[in-house]
């Protein structure tokens, strides 16, 4: 026989014994860490961060820890990873960057490194206390990660110059959820006959920031009522090229005039809001 004969060289290669790869190491568990953790699970495969933190990541996300349950840390996760998706389906927009997840073990904690301004990780973060209720917690965060979502969508340049009712209301509107205290305010406003204008709010600013967010929110649920889901992502990408008005921008992508808008934007939530 041929001693190069191609089927023999075929079985001699198939009978090598493929070297065994070596075991998976359970990486970076810190001693004392409960018992009984899956090796998938995030707390499992985290891994030291700077100083005291750790870390894991999801698929959109890094999130940083100190002291947390493994069923807290995969809640976290799950709620994130639900947010983007949502989020990014609407917005058509998948992020540039990783944003890192800092959770705190209290709101106090977090108060305190936001008046230090101290953080782990020098990049783009997202707050989570672990005392927040589930509900409030969950809202917050898709809020702040719209805000991600925008500052990735539209430049700084254009940021600085838009009113806040566009970055509030847009948050507030992603949320998904509208919190009993701001519908009592809608209804305050409708019943006094004191809703404002938008273009006013717009010439305002940042100033009045509750009703920047509140009229924001509902401005952002008009538009899509009106111009559907697309309208949202159309009115960002818009504020990328015109930076002079706002509203304008806005306007256009509702299809309305300012003076059709202002009658039919009030009737849209006393019809919907009135109680
Ligand atoms: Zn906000």
């Amino acid at each position: 026989m041929n001693p190069l004969d191609p089927l023999l060289v075929i079985l001699v290669a198939a009978a090598v014994v493929t070297p065994r790869s070596a075991p998976a190491r359970f990486p970076g568990l810190a001693p004392g860490a409960p018992n009984g953790i899956r090796q998938s699970s995030l707390l499992g495969t985290s891994t030291p961060f700077e100083n005291e933190w750790r870390i894991t990541n999801t698929d959109h996300f890094d999130i940083t820890f100190t002291v947390i349950a493994a069923g807290d840390l995969e809640r976290i996760a799950a709620v994130a990873e639900r947010a983007y998706r949502r989020i990014s389906a609407g917005l058509k927009h998948e992020l540039s960057l990783r944003p890192l997840i800092v959770v705190y073990g209290t709101r106090a904690d977090v108060q305190r490194a936001t008046a230090a301004r101290s953080f782990p990780g020098n990049r783009e973060h997202l707050l989570w206390a672990l005392d927040t209720p589930a509900v409030q917690a969950d809202g917050d965060f898709a809020h702040e990660l719209t805000h991600v979502f925008a500052f990735d969508i539209v430049p700084v340049t254009v940021r600085r110059v838009l009113p806040s009712w566009v970055h509030e209301g847009l948050a507030e509107f992603e949320r998904g959820e509208w919190a009993a205290s701001d519908l009592g305010i809608v209804r305050d406003l409708l019943r006094e006959n004191r809703f404002p204008a938008l273009v006013t709010l717009s010439a305002e600013g940042s100033t009045n920031a509750h009703l920047q967010r509140i009229v924001g929110h509902l401005a952002f649920d008009f538009l899509v009522a009106r111009a559907g889901q697309d309208a949202v992502k159309r009115v960002l990408v818009s504020l990328r090229g015109n930076v002079t008005s706002p509203i304008d921008v806005y306007l256009t992508s509702i299809g309305l005039t300012e003076s059709q808008f202002e009658g039919e934007f009030e009737r849209y939530v006393r019809t919907r809001f009135a109680a």
